[in-house]
């Protein structure tokens, strides 16, 4: 379940270098987008999530380029002795995390009145409780170095709503909540928890909705996902997971020191109508 690499140091530093950083779901999509800038930085990287973790370690590993560990953990964020098992690991490996970025997410589109009971628990505990788990485990650590770094990827669903996504607006809601509470009670340290709450992003989970789409409406892929992005956001443009991870590896830096609790919407004017 469990694998490490060590790497060579390299004389770059940055004043990201030597820190450890959790990137839950970063197999794909925006996860693996921050874990590969994380890593540019200079930070170690634990990876997790399903699919296919050794090309997303390879290629976290060519953005490491020897400065620092690349690991990969399996846990089931749904799972919470999964999770419990997870951060054993980094402490065990790592001493604990400096940097812990939420962004293990799933989706599933129905009416409230049709949508599954199973998939509303599955949403809600991955999507939002895992965060909970995660930041419970990791704040210890944090207080200890009084320094600290929580970034949870939550939506522009956790400022505003769309239809037949019940259980996704409300786990992301709940996770700006939690931001908030989080980012009060760690306020007089050096540790600090934002959300960051991107427009429509294309990757592997919005993929899915893309073809839903062209389904529905007997479009090609094409058309589908330039009707999808267009419905709500304004610049007609997806997000990137880099531009997106830029903005991560800034909330991380000591200019964003102050940044406190903060919802940082990246949704191309989505929020702003
Ligand atoms: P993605 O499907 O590409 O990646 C999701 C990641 O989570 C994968 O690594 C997957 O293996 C992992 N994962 C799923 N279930 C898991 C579980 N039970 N335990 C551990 N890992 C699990 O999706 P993405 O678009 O990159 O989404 C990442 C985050 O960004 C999610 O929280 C999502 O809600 C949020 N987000 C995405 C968009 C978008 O447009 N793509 C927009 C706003 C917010």
């Amino acid at each position: 379940m469990t694998t490490t690499h060590s790497t060579s140091p390299s004389a770059t530093a940055t004043e990201l270098d030597g820190k450890t950083a959790l990137v839950t779901g970063s197999t794909s999509g925006i996860g693996l987008g921050i874990a590969e800038a994380l890593a540019r930085m200079g930070c170690s990287v634990i990876l997790n999530g399903f699919g296919e973790p050794d090309t997303a370690r390879a290629q976290v590993q060519r953005a490491a380029a020897g400065r620092c560990r690349v690991a990969y953990h399996g846990a089931d964020l749904g799972k919470p002795s999964e999770i419990e098992a997870l951060m054993r690991f980094a402490e065990l490996e790592f001493g604990g995390i400096d940097i812990l970025v939420n962004n293990a997410g799933i989706q599933h589109v129905a009416s409230v009145e049709e949508f599954p009971v199973d998939k509303w628990d599955a949403i809600l505990s991955i999507n939002l409780s895992a965060a909970f788990h995660t930041t419970r485990l990791a704040i210890p650590h944090m207080r200890a170095s009084n320094w600290g770094r929580i970034i949870n990827v939550a939506s522009v669903h956790g400022l505003v709503a769309s239809t037949h996504k019940a259980a996704y607006v409300a786990a992301k809601h709940g996770l700006i909540g939690l931001t908030k509470v989080t980012a009060l009670e760690t306020a007089r340290t050096g540790i600090t928890c934002n959300a960051l709450c991107p427009g429509w992003v294309e990757t592997p989970l919005v993929q899915r909705q893309v073809e839903a789409r062209a389904t529905r409406d007997g479009l090609g892929t094409d058309d589908a996902r330039s009707a999808l992005v267009s419905e709500k956001q304004p610049s007609g443009d997806f997000v990137s997971t880099d531009q997106l991870a830029q903005v991560a590896v800034f909330l991380c830096s000591s200019a964003a020191d102050q940044v406190r609790g903060a919802s940082w919407n990246v949704d191309g004017g989505w929020t702003a109508q």
